[in-house]
């Protein structure tokens, strides 16, 4: 089976979801990697055509954009001790684990994170790694490797802790670096590995973990660096009251305080969580352009808190989903994490405020503007053609009316068929050129040696 295209149309789908109001019920044309026209119900392509590709039978939507996430952790998935307890605690009883990464475990964890991001429907993902512990100072460049192995689009966040347990920090001395270890190693992954511009199948970012993981030197001379190189900033903020309180005695300042003291409210930054911010502070983030990776399942783990999505767009702000990592959502998948989204919003807005729409806008296009891109995220011409179709014929469908709307409220948690710049990487529900049962093999390998070293 050929995996390119040369002019593919994806001929009359069951449902598409396109942001214009333009009709496409005819489908859409794929051309060179990018999507080369929408075809309008009862037509046809206005050029000739090499291939079709018969979507009667599938729910189109653009491939998912997964804002937040850190592959590792699905080795950690409900371990004993991690289990109902809240975020600070939560993360003390992992960090020793987690400290003893070894470069094949974070191989294996990123591929597999990948795998299963893309079998639902994702087709561009952000991983936040902060681990660098010693024998694991190549983290990225390994996971650079990775996600050229299974086919999607990642934006790589060099993380860094640099605030250990003896200077008031949460994480151990053992997984905490210097800041001139952590800042020569983010010039040298940008330099190494970051694309600029349309179509990047790597792009490069920098993350410190957490206010409370590093340095106020540190959150500014990475702003400085990003500046410098022209790269987005990429941090957890306001996930919990904890952190407000740790900000208020470490710095004396609260969040977004905190923030714009250290040179990061402006547009080039995007946060996870994003959930514990008073009015003023939305209005503040919203003029700056700040990003938002609302991570429903994460935040409903471990109690966290509702993320304030529609008054934050309404301010100006960015919102994206992310599925966060799989020690605080344990598992990794984006229309799953979707749907989750529209039911949590709806709790907060109310139910006839937040429709499948909305939820699905957030994960494609509202995900792209988070990680500062918009060749992606979007069925539209000119655009990179990265496309997922659902097929609605397992049971939890039966019975459903609007195929789009039965997309989310039934369930879907399997694409059929999924494209990365025109190429297919997944068909009938198998990722292509991946052994999924030799991959789990690998991975559960590694989970066991990391727990019970
Ligand atoms: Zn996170």
């Amino acid at each position: 089976m050929s995996t390119q295209t040369n002019r593919l149309w994806i001929k009359n789908p069951l449902a598409i979801h396109t942001n214009s109001a333009c009709d496409a019920r005819g489908g859409l044309v794929i051309e060179s990697g990018r999507i080369a026209e929408l075809v309008p119900s009862g037509a046809e392509p206005t050029q000739p055509w090499d291939s079709t590709f018969d979507a009667r039978e599938h729910v189109v939507i653009p491939g998912l954009i997964n804002t937040h996430h850190h592959f590792y952790q699905t080795l950690t998935r409900a371990l004993p001790e991690a289990l109902n307890k809240e975020l600070f605690p939560w993360l003390k009883s992992l960090y020793p684990v987690w400290a003893r990464l070894e470069p094949e475990m974070l191989s294996a964890a990123t591929e597999l994170a990948l795998t299963e991001l893309l079998l639902s429907g994702c087709t561009t993902a952000a991983d936040h790694h902060y681990l660098f512990p010693k024998g694991l100072e190549d983290a990225i460049d390994l996971q650079v490797a990775a996600a050229r192995k299974v086919g999607v689009r990642v934006t790589l966040t060099r993380g860094s802790m640099s605030l250990g347990e003896e200077d008031g920090g949460l994480p151990p001395q053992s997984v905490v670096q210097t800041e001139a270890q952590i800042l020569a190693d983010c010039e040298r992954l940008v330099k190494r590995f970051h694309e600029p511009g349309d179509g990047a199948r790597v792009q490069v970012a920098l993350a410190p973990c957490s206010p409370f993981s590093v340095t106020t030197d540190l959150m500014k001379a990475t702003a400085e660096l990003a500046e410098q190189y022209d790269v987005r900033l990429h941090t957890h903020l306001a996930e919990t009251l904890d952190e407000e309180a740790f900000c208020l005695k470490m710095f004396g300042m609260r969040t977004v305080d905190y923030l714009e003291s250290v040179g990061w409210l402006q547009p080039r930054t995007w946060l996870a969580h994003g959930i514990h911010f008073n009015d003023d502070e939305i209005a503040r983030l919203g003029k700056a352009g700040v990003g938002i990776a609302h991570c429903p399942s994460s935040n409903m783990m471990l109690a966290s808190g509702i993320c304030q999505v529609q008054t934050l767009e309404a301010a100006g702000c960015p919102v994206g989903i992310g599925v966060d990592g799989s020690a605080s959502n344990d598992c990794s998948n984006m229309i799953q994490e979707v749907r989750q989204a529209m039911y949590l919003q709806r709790l907060r807005y109310g139910s006839s405020a937040v429709h499948h729409q909305h939820a699905l806008r957030w994960g494609t296009q509202g995900s792209a503007r988070v990680l500062g891109r918009d060749d992606v995220g979007e069925l539209a011409p000119g655009k990179q053609a990265d496309v997922a179709l659902f097929k609605l014929d397992e049971l939890r469908f039966s019975g459903s009316h609007d195929p789009l709307a039965a997309l989310l409220l039934c369930g879907a948690h399997k694409a059929d068929a999924v494209m990365v710049a025109g190429e297919w990487r997944v068909r009938e529900g198998m990722p292509l050129d991946i052994d999924t049962d030799a991959l789990i093999a690998k991975h559960q390998d590694a989970a066991r040696r990391l727990a019970s070293n």
